[in-house]
């Protein structure tokens, strides 16, 4: 739906702003009521979220940048809000950066999973001393507890935008769909290679890209990726991200 024929853009300039006064009410402008009507975007990597958020309508899915600026002066602080409607490109920018961070924090989870798993091989087969095992031990540990708190803060955020801003992860997992098609595709054409299971690697793409096609509606929020299989993949993902 075009912004002028939808019920609440209609009702907005494509920039709009508020004025208030400490002490001064009979300066105070409002936003237009329908600002109020439009959704914070539980978006990520913002400090203060009462300065600078976005917003989104509920109705056709228009995103505005909303900022707040206060000065301060003797006689009483002035606030000044401001909103303006994004348009298509920089909308699709925002998306974007959203989806790349969502990556960074999926594959932070990948990289301590990982590492604690490396650690529990070296303490069961590389024969370290006592000492070394218990130093091998706490820190296998903290990336244990590091990893878990990296899937609950994703889950959260997989879930808010799930409610609210359903673009942001549909780019996300489109990406990754185009990817896991791509091994899927590749693999089936591939020479074989000594000590590589391809039927294990077609399986893995597969699996993959079935949960990231379920992702943007359900089901899980944290989708590993076993690189030993798909080899290549996260360069793959960042040219699928990019810009
Ligand atoms: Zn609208």
């Amino acid at each position: 739906m075009h912004p002028f024929a939808c019920p609440i853009c209609s009702r907005l300039q494509d920039v709009e702003t508020s004025f208030t006064k400490c002490g001064a009410p009979q300066y105070d402008r409002p936003l237009p009521d329908a600002a109020s009507q439009l959704e914070m975007v539980p978006f990520l990597d913002y400090e203060d979220k009462d300065r600078y958020h976005v917003r989104r309508c509920p109705s056709c899915a228009t995103l505005y940048s909303y900022s707040l600026s206060s000065e301060y002066q003797v006689n009483g602080s002035e606030d000044e809000e401001t909103l303006t409607r994004m348009t298509v490109a920089g909308a699709t920018v925002f998306q974007r950066q959203q989806a790349r961070l969502l990556e960074a924090l999926r594959r932070d989870i990948d990289d301590t999973e990982g590492s604690a798993g490396a650690l529990g091989d070296y303490i069961d087969h590389g024969h370290p001393s006592p000492a070394e095992a218990e130093e091998a031990f706490e820190k296998m540990q903290a990336n244990r507890a590091r990893a878990l708190h990296g899937r609950e803060h994703l889950r959260v955020q997989v879930e808010a935008f799930r409610g609210t801003c359903s673009e942001i992860l549909l780019i996300w997992a489109q990406a990754h769909r185009r990817v896991c098609q791509s091994f899927i595709y590749s693999l089936r054409t591939s020479p074989r290679r000594p000590g590589f299971d391809v039927q294990t690697a077609q399986y893995v793409a597969r699996t993959t890209l079935e949960a990231w096609e379920a992702l943007p509606e359900a089901g899980e929020t944290y989708i590993p990726i076993p690189a030993v299989y798909l080899e290549g993949y996260l360069d793959r993902l960042d040219a699928e991200l990019k810009g």
